[in-house]
Protein backbone atom coordinates (compact mmCIF):
# COMPACT_ATOMS: atom_id res chain seq x y z
CA UNK A 1 0.00 0.00 0.00
CA UNK A 2 1.21 3.35 -0.63
CA UNK A 3 0.87 5.22 2.58
CA UNK A 4 -2.98 4.75 2.10
CA UNK A 5 -3.85 7.05 5.26
CA UNK A 6 -5.72 9.65 4.48
CA UNK A 7 -3.82 13.19 5.52
CA UNK A 8 -5.04 15.08 8.18
CA UNK A 9 -6.38 17.84 6.04
CA UNK A 10 -7.25 18.00 2.55
CA UNK A 11 -4.03 19.45 0.25
CA UNK A 12 -4.87 22.75 -1.90
CA UNK A 13 -2.17 22.92 -3.96
CA UNK A 14 -0.79 27.08 -4.26
CA UNK A 15 -0.01 26.91 -7.92
CA UNK A 16 -1.81 29.15 -10.32
CA UNK A 17 -4.30 27.72 -12.73
CA UNK A 18 -7.26 25.10 -12.24
CA UNK A 19 -7.35 24.74 -8.00
CA UNK A 20 -7.04 20.94 -7.08
CA UNK A 21 -8.03 19.64 -3.72
CA UNK A 22 -6.67 16.36 -2.85
CA UNK A 23 -7.57 13.87 0.14
CA UNK A 24 -5.76 10.73 0.64
CA UNK A 25 -3.02 9.03 -0.09
CA UNK A 26 0.49 10.48 -2.06
CA UNK A 27 -0.35 8.46 -4.74
CA UNK A 28 -3.47 11.18 -5.39
CA UNK A 29 -1.22 14.07 -4.31
CA UNK A 30 0.97 13.06 -7.26
CA UNK A 31 -1.99 12.31 -9.23
CA UNK A 32 -3.36 15.48 -8.83
CA UNK A 33 -0.44 17.59 -10.12
CA UNK A 34 -1.08 15.64 -13.38
CA UNK A 35 -4.69 16.72 -13.59
CA UNK A 36 -3.92 20.39 -12.85
CA UNK A 37 -1.36 20.14 -16.18
CA UNK A 38 -4.63 18.05 -18.28
CA UNK A 39 -7.21 20.65 -17.27
CA UNK A 40 -4.67 23.30 -17.79
CA UNK A 41 -4.11 22.31 -21.04
CA UNK A 42 -7.53 21.99 -21.57
CA UNK A 43 -8.19 25.45 -20.94
CA UNK A 44 -9.97 24.70 -17.64
CA UNK A 45 -8.30 27.70 -15.69
CA UNK A 46 -10.84 28.38 -13.75
CA UNK A 47 -12.34 24.79 -12.57
CA UNK A 48 -11.97 23.43 -9.15
CA UNK A 49 -11.06 19.41 -8.63
CA UNK A 50 -11.57 17.63 -6.09
CA UNK A 51 -9.44 14.15 -5.85
CA UNK A 52 -11.21 11.97 -2.85
CA UNK A 53 -10.36 9.04 -1.01
CA UNK A 54 -12.39 6.03 0.18
CA UNK A 55 -9.75 4.59 2.39
CA UNK A 56 -12.16 5.82 5.60
CA UNK A 57 -16.00 7.06 5.41
CA UNK A 58 -14.40 10.20 7.70
CA UNK A 59 -12.22 11.30 4.36
CA UNK A 60 -15.08 10.47 1.91
CA UNK A 61 -17.50 12.38 4.15
CA UNK A 62 -14.50 15.54 4.19
CA UNK A 63 -14.64 15.45 0.89
CA UNK A 64 -18.36 15.60 0.34
CA UNK A 65 -18.36 18.85 2.80
CA UNK A 66 -15.53 20.72 0.82
CA UNK A 67 -17.34 19.97 -2.58
CA UNK A 68 -20.40 21.64 -1.01
CA UNK A 69 -17.66 24.53 0.54
CA UNK A 70 -16.23 25.32 -2.62
CA UNK A 71 -19.84 25.68 -4.70
CA UNK A 72 -20.94 27.80 -1.96
CA UNK A 73 -17.62 29.74 -2.33
CA UNK A 74 -17.61 29.65 -6.29
CA UNK A 75 -20.66 29.68 -7.82
CA UNK A 76 -19.33 29.92 -11.34
CA UNK A 77 -16.42 27.26 -11.59
CA UNK A 78 -16.64 24.33 -12.98
CA UNK A 79 -16.52 21.73 -10.25
CA UNK A 80 -15.41 17.98 -10.90
CA UNK A 81 -15.07 15.40 -8.68
CA UNK A 82 -12.61 12.26 -8.56
CA UNK A 83 -10.68 9.72 -7.25
CA UNK A 84 -11.02 6.75 -4.96
CA UNK A 85 -14.30 7.39 -3.46
CA UNK A 86 -15.95 9.16 -6.69
CA UNK A 87 -14.68 5.57 -8.18
CA UNK A 88 -16.31 3.45 -5.58
CA UNK A 89 -19.60 5.92 -5.35
CA UNK A 90 -20.17 7.58 -8.52
CA UNK A 91 -24.03 7.92 -8.58
CA UNK A 92 -23.43 9.62 -4.84
CA UNK A 93 -21.12 12.25 -6.35
CA UNK A 94 -22.83 12.90 -9.44
CA UNK A 95 -26.45 13.32 -7.82
CA UNK A 96 -24.98 16.21 -5.64
CA UNK A 97 -26.23 19.31 -7.09
CA UNK A 98 -22.69 21.66 -6.62
CA UNK A 99 -20.44 18.62 -9.14
CA UNK A 100 -20.72 19.26 -12.70
CA UNK A 101 -18.47 16.13 -13.48
CA UNK A 102 -17.39 12.82 -12.14
CA UNK A 103 -14.39 11.46 -13.30
CA UNK A 104 -13.08 7.81 -12.62
CA UNK A 105 -9.50 6.89 -11.62
CA UNK A 106 -8.19 5.75 -15.25
CA UNK A 107 -10.18 8.35 -16.72
CA UNK A 108 -8.79 11.00 -14.46
CA UNK A 109 -4.94 10.86 -15.76
CA UNK A 110 -6.45 11.13 -19.63
CA UNK A 111 -6.25 14.19 -20.84
CA UNK A 112 -9.33 13.97 -23.13
CA UNK A 113 -11.34 13.98 -20.21
CA UNK A 114 -10.37 17.35 -19.52
CA UNK A 115 -11.03 18.30 -23.59
CA UNK A 116 -14.21 16.71 -22.86
CA UNK A 117 -14.83 18.69 -19.13
CA UNK A 118 -14.39 22.11 -21.13
CA UNK A 119 -16.75 21.13 -23.26
CA UNK A 120 -20.94 20.15 -22.67
CA UNK A 121 -20.64 16.99 -22.04
CA UNK A 122 -21.55 16.54 -18.22
CA UNK A 123 -21.55 13.37 -15.84
CA UNK A 124 -19.23 11.02 -17.39
CA UNK A 125 -20.87 7.45 -16.54
CA UNK A 126 -17.80 5.98 -14.46
CA UNK A 127 -18.90 2.32 -14.76
CA UNK A 128 -18.34 2.54 -18.57
CA UNK A 129 -14.98 3.43 -18.27
CA UNK A 130 -12.39 0.90 -19.58
CA UNK A 131 -9.16 0.10 -17.56
CA UNK A 132 -6.42 0.24 -19.60
CA UNK A 133 -2.37 0.33 -18.76
CA UNK A 134 -1.54 2.47 -21.58
CA UNK A 135 -3.19 5.57 -19.56
CA UNK A 136 -1.20 5.00 -16.67
CA UNK A 137 0.79 7.93 -15.35
CA UNK A 138 4.17 7.61 -16.21
CA UNK A 139 5.67 10.94 -14.30
CA UNK A 140 5.90 14.98 -14.26
CA UNK A 141 7.53 17.39 -13.75
CA UNK A 142 8.42 19.78 -10.69
CA UNK A 143 10.83 22.24 -9.59
CA UNK A 144 11.73 20.11 -6.76
CA UNK A 145 10.77 16.58 -6.55
CA UNK A 146 9.57 14.21 -8.96
CA UNK A 147 7.37 11.52 -8.48
CA UNK A 148 6.64 8.58 -11.11
CA UNK A 149 4.34 6.32 -10.74
CA UNK A 150 5.86 3.03 -11.39
CA UNK A 151 2.35 1.05 -11.15
CA UNK A 152 -0.96 0.65 -10.60
CA UNK A 153 -3.41 -1.20 -8.27
CA UNK A 154 -3.28 -3.83 -5.96
CA UNK A 155 -3.40 -7.76 -6.30
CA UNK A 156 -3.82 -7.76 -2.44
CA UNK A 157 -6.83 -8.31 -0.38
CA UNK A 158 -5.55 -6.54 2.97
CA UNK A 159 -9.01 -7.00 5.02
CA UNK A 160 -9.17 -2.95 5.81
CA UNK A 161 -8.34 -1.93 2.62
CA UNK A 162 -11.10 -0.85 -0.45
CA UNK A 163 -8.12 -0.17 -2.53
CA UNK A 164 -7.77 -2.61 -4.47
CA UNK A 165 -11.71 -2.40 -5.53
CA UNK A 166 -10.92 1.64 -6.91
CA UNK A 167 -7.92 0.90 -8.06
CA UNK A 168 -7.84 -2.55 -10.04
CA UNK A 169 -5.09 -5.23 -10.14
CA UNK A 170 -1.57 -4.42 -10.17
CA UNK A 171 -0.30 -3.04 -13.73
CA UNK A 172 3.57 -2.34 -13.75
CA UNK A 173 5.15 0.54 -16.09
CA UNK A 174 7.71 -1.06 -17.93
CA UNK A 175 11.27 -0.06 -17.57
CA UNK A 176 12.06 1.63 -21.21
CA UNK A 177 9.56 4.15 -20.37
CA UNK A 178 10.02 4.67 -16.76
CA UNK A 179 14.01 5.41 -18.38
CA UNK A 180 12.07 7.66 -20.80
CA UNK A 181 10.30 9.49 -17.95
CA UNK A 182 13.72 9.87 -16.01
CA UNK A 183 15.81 11.50 -18.74
CA UNK A 184 13.42 13.71 -19.52
CA UNK A 185 12.89 14.70 -15.95
CA UNK A 186 16.53 14.90 -15.08
CA UNK A 187 17.60 17.20 -18.25
CA UNK A 188 14.17 19.46 -17.25
CA UNK A 189 16.54 19.91 -14.10
CA UNK A 190 14.99 17.68 -11.56
CA UNK A 191 16.99 16.07 -9.03
CA UNK A 192 15.16 13.74 -6.74
CA UNK A 193 12.42 11.55 -8.33
CA UNK A 194 10.06 9.20 -6.17
CA UNK A 195 9.26 6.19 -7.77
CA UNK A 196 5.69 6.00 -6.15
CA UNK A 197 2.29 3.56 -6.79
CA UNK A 198 -0.19 1.92 -5.22
CA UNK A 199 1.53 -1.30 -4.04
CA UNK A 200 5.16 -0.95 -5.42
CA UNK A 201 7.11 -4.33 -4.11
CA UNK A 202 4.57 -5.98 -6.33
CA UNK A 203 6.08 -3.86 -9.44
CA UNK A 204 6.76 -6.38 -12.49
CA UNK A 205 4.85 -9.36 -11.14
CA UNK A 206 3.13 -8.45 -14.30
CA UNK A 207 5.55 -7.79 -16.84
CA UNK A 208 7.56 -10.45 -19.26
CA UNK A 209 10.26 -11.81 -17.34
CA UNK A 210 8.71 -10.65 -13.68
CA UNK A 211 11.84 -8.45 -13.24
CA UNK A 212 11.94 -7.10 -9.49
CA UNK A 213 11.46 -3.91 -8.01
CA UNK A 214 15.14 -4.02 -7.05
CA UNK A 215 16.65 -4.92 -10.29
CA UNK A 216 14.51 -2.64 -12.25
CA UNK A 217 15.87 0.09 -9.54
CA UNK A 218 19.21 -0.79 -10.29
CA UNK A 219 18.89 -0.74 -14.02
CA UNK A 220 17.01 2.64 -13.96
CA UNK A 221 20.58 4.39 -12.01
CA UNK A 222 22.12 2.63 -14.11
CA UNK A 223 20.63 4.10 -17.46
CA UNK A 224 19.74 7.31 -16.05
CA UNK A 225 23.61 8.06 -14.51
CA UNK A 226 22.58 11.53 -13.97
CA UNK A 227 19.77 11.44 -11.69
CA UNK A 228 21.45 12.09 -8.34
CA UNK A 229 18.77 11.47 -5.94
CA UNK A 230 16.38 8.51 -5.73
CA UNK A 231 13.66 7.60 -3.36
CA UNK A 232 10.96 5.03 -2.87
CA UNK A 233 7.62 5.41 -1.63
CA UNK A 234 5.54 2.63 0.77
CA UNK A 235 7.17 -0.89 0.93
CA UNK A 236 5.35 -4.22 2.21
CA UNK A 237 7.96 -5.34 4.61
CA UNK A 238 6.65 -9.07 3.47
CA UNK A 239 8.22 -8.39 -0.61
CA UNK A 240 11.31 -6.41 0.23
CA UNK A 241 13.81 -9.09 -1.48
CA UNK A 242 17.68 -9.48 -1.48
CA UNK A 243 17.92 -7.40 -4.55
CA UNK A 244 16.04 -4.69 -2.70
CA UNK A 245 18.61 -5.03 0.28
CA UNK A 246 21.34 -5.38 -2.11
CA UNK A 247 20.67 -1.86 -3.25
CA UNK A 248 20.53 -0.38 0.22
CA UNK A 249 23.61 -1.37 0.60
CA UNK A 250 25.33 -0.76 -2.14
CA UNK A 251 23.60 2.46 -4.32
CA UNK A 252 24.33 5.78 -2.39
CA UNK A 253 21.65 8.08 -4.77
CA UNK A 254 19.06 5.43 -3.41
CA UNK A 255 18.66 7.85 -0.01
CA UNK A 256 18.14 6.76 3.03
CA UNK A 257 14.78 6.62 4.32
CA UNK A 258 12.54 3.73 3.84
CA UNK A 259 8.78 4.06 4.46
CA UNK A 260 7.05 0.37 5.50
CA UNK A 261 3.25 -0.33 5.41
CA UNK A 262 3.59 -1.97 8.76
CA UNK A 263 -0.36 -1.58 9.99
CA UNK A 264 0.42 -2.84 13.12
CA UNK A 265 2.61 -4.68 15.57
CA UNK A 266 0.64 -7.68 16.74
CA UNK A 267 0.58 -10.70 15.39
CA UNK A 268 -2.81 -11.92 16.01
CA UNK A 269 -3.78 -8.51 14.01
CA UNK A 270 -2.12 -8.66 11.28
CA UNK A 271 -3.44 -11.93 10.45
CA UNK A 272 -6.88 -10.12 10.90
CA UNK A 273 -5.93 -7.57 8.81
CA UNK A 274 -4.41 -10.45 6.35
CA UNK A 275 -1.05 -9.02 6.02
CA UNK A 276 1.64 -10.97 5.07
CA UNK A 277 4.45 -9.95 7.71
CA UNK A 278 4.86 -10.71 11.57
CA UNK A 279 6.00 -8.35 14.38
CA UNK A 280 9.25 -10.05 13.94
CA UNK A 281 9.50 -9.69 10.65
CA UNK A 282 9.21 -6.13 10.80
CA UNK A 283 12.01 -5.45 13.91
CA UNK A 284 14.27 -7.69 12.05
CA UNK A 285 14.00 -5.82 8.68
CA UNK A 286 14.52 -2.50 10.28
CA UNK A 287 17.36 -3.86 12.31
CA UNK A 288 18.89 -5.52 8.84
CA UNK A 289 18.14 -2.43 6.65
CA UNK A 290 20.14 -0.37 9.03
CA UNK A 291 23.04 -2.91 9.40
CA UNK A 292 23.05 -2.22 5.87
CA UNK A 293 22.91 1.62 5.88
CA UNK A 294 23.69 3.05 9.35
CA UNK A 295 21.27 5.91 10.54
CA UNK A 296 18.54 4.97 7.89
CA UNK A 297 15.36 6.63 8.44
CA UNK A 298 12.19 4.52 8.53
CA UNK A 299 8.43 5.70 8.49
CA UNK A 300 5.32 3.42 8.61
CA UNK A 301 2.10 3.54 8.37
CA UNK A 302 -0.15 2.24 11.53
CA UNK A 303 -3.68 1.70 12.09
CA UNK A 304 -5.08 1.91 15.60
CA UNK A 305 -7.92 0.56 16.58
CA UNK A 306 -8.33 -2.35 14.40
CA UNK A 307 -11.60 -4.42 15.17
CA UNK A 308 -11.23 -6.66 18.20
CA UNK A 309 -7.97 -4.98 19.24
CA UNK A 310 -7.38 -5.11 22.70
CA UNK A 311 -4.91 -3.08 24.95
CA UNK A 312 -2.35 -5.14 25.22
CA UNK A 313 -2.33 -5.74 21.25
CA UNK A 314 -2.27 -1.79 21.37
CA UNK A 315 0.65 -1.95 23.51
CA UNK A 316 2.63 -4.28 21.21
CA UNK A 317 2.35 -1.98 18.13
CA UNK A 318 2.88 1.25 20.64
CA UNK A 319 5.96 -0.70 21.43
CA UNK A 320 7.28 -1.18 18.29
CA UNK A 321 7.27 2.30 17.25
CA UNK A 322 10.59 2.31 19.67
CA UNK A 323 11.95 -1.23 18.68
CA UNK A 324 11.98 -0.71 14.96
CA UNK A 325 12.51 3.12 15.73
CA UNK A 326 9.77 4.05 13.08
CA UNK A 327 10.35 8.18 13.32
CA UNK A 328 8.30 9.21 10.05
CA UNK A 329 5.08 7.78 10.51
CA UNK A 330 1.36 7.72 9.54
CA UNK A 331 -0.80 7.23 11.63
CA UNK A 332 -4.56 6.79 11.54
CA UNK A 333 -7.65 5.91 13.51
CA UNK A 334 -9.61 2.46 11.79
CA UNK A 335 -12.62 3.53 10.24
CA UNK A 336 -14.97 0.55 8.54
CA UNK A 337 -15.10 0.32 4.74
CA UNK A 338 -18.15 -1.22 3.81
CA UNK A 339 -18.03 -4.31 1.55
CA UNK A 340 -14.58 -5.36 2.97
CA UNK A 341 -14.23 -8.12 5.69
CA UNK A 342 -12.97 -6.13 8.68
CA UNK A 343 -16.21 -3.78 8.47
CA UNK A 344 -18.07 -7.11 9.71
CA UNK A 345 -15.12 -7.81 12.42
CA UNK A 346 -16.59 -6.70 16.36
CA UNK A 347 -15.38 -2.76 16.00
CA UNK A 348 -13.35 -1.06 19.08
CA UNK A 349 -15.10 2.28 20.33
CA UNK A 350 -14.01 5.17 18.25
CA UNK A 351 -12.96 7.69 20.78
CA UNK A 352 -10.74 4.25 22.31
CA UNK A 353 -8.88 4.55 18.44
CA UNK A 354 -8.55 7.87 18.26
CA UNK A 355 -6.73 7.87 21.72
CA UNK A 356 -4.55 5.11 20.67
CA UNK A 357 -3.54 6.90 17.30
CA UNK A 358 -2.90 10.02 19.59
CA UNK A 359 -0.79 7.73 21.18
CA UNK A 360 1.30 6.12 18.56
CA UNK A 361 1.59 9.86 16.93
CA UNK A 362 3.37 11.09 20.48
CA UNK A 363 5.45 7.65 20.13
CA UNK A 364 6.34 8.41 16.56
CA UNK A 365 6.82 12.82 17.17
CA UNK A 366 9.27 11.32 20.15
CA UNK A 367 11.53 9.09 17.76
CA UNK A 368 11.71 12.24 14.94
CA UNK A 369 12.77 14.62 18.00
CA UNK A 370 15.25 11.96 18.89
CA UNK A 371 16.64 11.68 15.50
CA UNK A 372 16.62 15.41 14.32
CA UNK A 373 18.98 15.81 18.16
CA UNK A 374 21.42 12.78 16.68
CA UNK A 375 21.41 14.69 13.17
CA UNK A 376 22.90 18.02 14.86
CA UNK A 377 26.56 18.67 14.70
CA UNK A 378 26.43 16.57 11.10
CA UNK A 379 26.19 17.78 7.26
CA UNK A 380 23.04 17.33 5.16
CA UNK A 381 22.40 17.57 1.28
CA UNK A 382 19.30 19.44 1.51
CA UNK A 383 16.63 19.53 -1.52
CA UNK A 384 15.29 23.02 -1.27
CA UNK A 385 11.27 22.92 -2.07
CA UNK A 386 10.66 26.81 -0.66
CA UNK A 387 13.29 29.22 -0.67
CA UNK A 388 14.63 28.65 2.58
CA UNK A 389 13.14 25.28 3.52
CA UNK A 390 13.81 21.57 2.19
CA UNK A 391 14.59 18.27 3.11
CA UNK A 392 17.74 16.34 4.12
CA UNK A 393 18.15 12.78 2.53
CA UNK A 394 16.77 11.06 5.21
CA UNK A 395 13.85 13.27 4.93
CA UNK A 396 14.13 15.40 7.67
CA UNK A 397 12.95 18.79 7.90
CA UNK A 398 15.68 21.83 7.43
CA UNK A 399 15.12 25.61 7.84
CA UNK A 400 18.02 26.98 5.32
CA UNK A 401 20.38 29.50 6.70
CA UNK A 402 19.08 32.94 5.87
CA UNK A 403 20.36 34.56 2.91
CA UNK A 404 21.46 31.40 1.43
CA UNK A 405 20.47 31.84 -2.59
CA UNK A 406 19.64 28.67 -3.11
CA UNK A 407 16.35 28.21 -5.90
CA UNK A 408 13.74 25.73 -5.26
CA UNK A 409 14.99 22.52 -6.73
CA UNK A 410 18.61 22.80 -6.67
CA UNK A 411 20.50 20.59 -3.53
CA UNK A 412 22.44 22.29 -1.07
CA UNK A 413 24.88 20.88 1.44
CA UNK A 414 24.87 21.94 5.03
CA UNK A 415 25.83 22.07 8.43
CA UNK A 416 23.02 20.95 10.47
CA UNK A 417 23.51 23.43 13.55
CA UNK A 418 20.32 22.81 15.99
CA UNK A 419 16.70 22.28 16.21
CA UNK A 420 14.10 24.82 16.27
CA UNK A 421 10.35 23.44 16.64
CA UNK A 422 9.78 20.53 14.63
CA UNK A 423 12.61 21.21 12.35
CA UNK A 424 16.45 21.27 12.04
CA UNK A 425 18.38 24.47 11.66
CA UNK A 426 21.51 24.82 9.40
CA UNK A 427 24.62 26.91 8.55
CA UNK A 428 26.24 26.73 5.24
CA UNK A 429 28.86 24.49 4.67
CA UNK A 430 29.54 23.54 1.26
CA UNK A 431 27.36 24.68 -2.04
CA UNK A 432 26.88 21.07 -3.73
CA UNK A 433 24.95 21.92 -6.73
CA UNK A 434 22.66 25.00 -8.18
S1 LIG B 1 -4.96 -4.34 -0.23
FE1 LIG B 1 -3.28 -4.18 1.24
S2 LIG B 1 -1.43 -4.06 0.00
FE2 LIG B 1 -3.18 -3.59 -1.38
S3 LIG B 1 -3.39 -1.34 -1.33
FE3 LIG B 1 -4.73 -2.16 0.28
S4 LIG B 1 -3.47 -2.14 2.15
FE4 LIG B 1 -2.07 -1.92 0.39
Amino acid sequence: MSAPGPQQAPQQAPRQGPQVVTFGCRLNGYESEVMRDHARAAGLEGAIIVNTCAVTKEAERQARQAIRKLRRENPAARLIVTGCAAQLDPARFAAMPEVDRVLGNTEKLKAESYREAAGDLLVTDIMAARETAGHLLAGFESRTRAYLQIQQGCDHRCTFCIIPYARGPNRSVPLGRLVEQVRTLVEAGTREVVLSGVDITSYGADLPGRPTLGETVRRLLALVPDLPRLRLSSLDPAAMDGDLLRLVAEEPRLLPHLHLSVQAGDDLILKRMKRRHLRRDVVDLAARLRDLRPGLALGADLIAGFPTETEEQAARTLALVDEADLSHLHVFPYSARPGTPAARMPAVPGDVAKARAAALRAAGARRMAARLARRVGGLADVLVETPGFGHSEDYLPVDLPPGLDAAPGSVVRVRLSGIHGDRLTATTDERMSA
